[in-house]
């Protein structure tokens, strides 16, 4: 049976994959900007954040980093690190962590 959190981990890593695909469309559209799904852990979030190509990379160079929708965050299961007026970088701790860097697609 999954946990809260290992289903927490799920989700997000499930909105990564989607966002995966929205940087390589937008990419061969040649935006500068990829119009991300929010990577949070509610499954029916469906909010979208505005994110540059060398922002996305950043929280894609670690597989236990979601961008976020402010608000979004869920304390008990990730941890902010940064953040601007468009999204929030949170990082994943506890249990989460090791799923998300699992599931990671650049792993
Ligand atoms: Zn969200």
């Amino acid at each position: 049976v999954d946990s809260r959190a290992e289903r927490a981990a799920k989700n997000e890593a499930l909105f990564r994959e989607v966002n995966e695909r929205v940087k390589e469309v937008a990419e061969g559209f040649g935006s500068d900007t990829v119009g991300a799904v929010c990577e949070c852990s509610s499954p029916t979030c469906g909010a979208t954040i505005q994110v540059t190509f060398s922002e996305y990379e950043a929280v894609r160079a670690h597989g236990d980093r979601f961008a976020l929708l402010e608000g979004h965050e869920d304390l008990s299961i990730e941890r902010v690190i940064d953040g601007n007026e468009r999204f929030i970088l949170v990082e994943k701790i506890g249990e989460g962590a090791a799923v998300a860097r699992d599931l990671d697609p650049r792993a």
